[in-house]
């Protein structure tokens, strides 16, 4: 299959996944060959191209969009580790800077469309956040001690992590999150920002990730089946 698609990403299968009976894991997570791998809670279970939907339907946010936050620096051990964890999403967000969806930070959490906070609740996983058409009191991006373990890549988890809250699966959620049905949007990327790395660091967002999501930004339909638009 070429890789040149004028017309933007091609939709993989035609059948409307979410108009059937939820499928069944037949293992819960199955041991995956490339082990200490990045460990979001987004998808906590185990399927490149990007796929999408997510709750029995696809969902983003309408193009144009403004997702006001509110970064909570009393959540984070020292105001020092905030500041920094803050600097990190800044940059994270801009990674994404392409995609016409806009980011805003506000000073009263009842302003926001999410809040972003630190949390010793989870010791196995880096990070967790949401998916547009989440309910309302999931519209949280919170980040684990892991994520704290090496400063550097906490960027690299915000790039991930904001990959979900556009509308983003894992890029084997085809494979190992059945019972959450996705679909894919192009072709195959081992190297997505949405695969699992065992180097934190090669966790980046890639120019097919940024053209995939744009495309899907764009297009009214994912293989015919349509996009719920979230308002925020
Ligand atoms: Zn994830």
């Amino acid at each position: 299959m070429s890789d040149i698609r004028p017309s933007g990403p091609t939709p993989v299968g035609n059948e409307n996944p979410f108009s059937q009976p939820t499928p069944v894991a037949a293992s819960p997570q199955g041991s995956t060959p490339s082990a200490p791998a990045y460990r979001c809670a987004t998808q906590p279970r185990d399927t490149s191209a990007i796929l999408v939907g997510c709750n029995n339907s696809i969902s983003r946010y309408a193009a144009g969009a403004t997702l006001q936050y509110y970064f909570d620096l009393d959540t984070f051990e020292t105001q020092k580790e905030g500041r920094r964890a803050l600097r990190h999403f800044k940059k994270a967000i801009s990674a994404w800077r392409p995609v016409p969806v806009r980011f805003k930070r506000v000073y009263k959490r009842g302003e926001a469309f999410f809040s972003v906070v630190a949390s010793n609740y989870d010791r196995r996983v880096y990070a967790e956040a949401f998916f547009p058409n989440d309910p309302v009191e999931s519209r949280v991006l919170t980040v684990y001690p892991l994520a704290f373990q090496n400063h550097k890549a906490m960027y690299n988890v915000f790039c991930h992590e904001l990959g979900h809250m556009l509308g983003l699966r894992h890029e084997f959620a085809g494979v190992s999150e059945q019972q959450d049905p996705s679909v894919r949007l192009g072709n195959a990327n081992p190297r997505s920002i949405m695969n699992k790395f065992a180097n934190l660091f090669d966790m980046t967002v890639q120019e097919e990730d940024i053209r995939d999501v744009v495309y899907f930004y764009t297009c009214n339909n994912v293989g015919g089946i349509p996009i719920d638009e979230v308002m925020p």
